[in-house]
């Protein structure tokens, strides 16, 4: 009777771990964004609030205007160090897990400031810029429910007077001025349109321009490829030496990887080491012409059904803030 109920607990263990684990190998697309994400059309309240709950530590910022619909990209500057990071939550529209990311890192790091000694210690030697969106028109369009995929920005590329969501826009992170000219994507309605000439975006304008003003020690971007072929990986600028100078941001990138574990594999995130876009990214300008150690991070996982990740329910969007939190404070720590 006594080997009856222990095989019976066994086997409702087993169901219990079984469905347990599925749930969370499961974990699908979810569209309209569920809540917790942030949206665009709340944004500048949630900035406000979180600069005015710590003033003097946190200040916001409009670092200009996107190209269409003049509409303002924020950031925050947080932190009395002076050592400046800059960390770029967006480049493409529908790649939200790095807005969500960016306004994580701001209203947690401020809240904890005063009690934790820890990122008292890094804030009184970083300030970080956070720009939680440098494509505001691209995520206005996906935050709002519209359309699940929107990569551009809105600007009218086949130029017949209207927008096209599918279509139109030029792609930000193939805009930058440097290797511009390496790049062949030319055709205006590809979903990597590099733009009529480097830098013909005012987005890529207003960051180049903050790039030149500050001075960073370190600049991070935020990805988050629907494809499934980049996912949970770390990419670096495209270089023909390793010197000194890359080895350490390999160094640190690694650091990065290894302490940020994927959504729904075991193990942890990797650091791609074989060769990189030779286009106009911003990795490759902030790296190449200013000087400035740069990586691009690829959030979300793909599933066990093998479906890329990139708009993940709240449960798990709110592990990815916490572990990438994480490992970026022991990113700044390494530095
Ligand atoms: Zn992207």
């Amino acid at each position: 009777m006594r080997a009856k109920r222990n095989c019976l607990l066994l086997c409702l263990w087993l169901v219990f771990l079984i469905s347990g684990s599925s749930c969370a190998y499961q974990a699908q697309n979810v569209f309209p964004l569920d809540n917790a994400y942030p949206r665009h059309n709340t944004l500048v309240a949630e900035l406000n609030r979180i600069s005015n709950a710590a003033p003097g530590l946190v200040k916001h910022r409009i670092i200009g205007f996107s190209d269409t619909e003049s509409l303002p990209i924020y950031a925050l500057e947080l932190g009395k160090g002076e050592r400046n990071i800059l960390i770029i939550g967006q480049h493409h529209g529908e790649e939200v897990l790095g807005v969500a990311l960016s306004l994580y890192y701001a209203e947690s790091l401020s809240q904890r400031y005063d009690k934790d000694k820890r990122i008292r210690e890094i804030l009184n030697e970083y300030t970080l810029w956070i720009v939680p969106s440098l494509n505001p028109e691209g995520w206005r369009i996906v935050s709002e429910g519209v359309i699940n995929s929107k990569r551009k920005n809105n600007r009218d590329t086949d130029k017949n007077g209207r927008l096209d969501l599918r279509t139109d826009g030029v792609d930000l992170n193939r805009n930058y001025p440097v290797f511009w000219d390496k790049d062949s994507e030319l055709n205006p309605l590809s979903t990597n349109y590099k733009g009529s000439e480097p830098a013909s975006e005012a987005e890529i304008k207003a960051i180049i321009q903050l790039g030149r003003q500050k001075d960073f020690s370190f600049a991070i971007f935020y990805h988050s490829s629907a494809l499934g072929l980049l996912n949970e990986r770390i990419f670096l600028p495209a270089v023909d030496k390793h010197n000194d100078k890359y080895l350490d941001l390999q160094r640190l990138a690694a650091l990065y990887a290894k302490k940020t574990p994927r959504d729904y594999e075991r193990g942890h995130y990797s650091l791609h080491l074989g060769p990189s876009s030779r286009v106009g990214n911003a990795r490759n300008f902030f790296y190449h012409s200013l000087g400035v150690p740069a990586m691009l991070i690829e959030v979300g996982g793909i599933n066990k059904a093998g479906v890329s990740v990139i708009h993940p329910p709240a449960r798990i969007l709110q592990k990815i803030q916490k572990r990438h939190l994480e490992a970026l404070l022991c990113l700044l720590e390494a530095m």
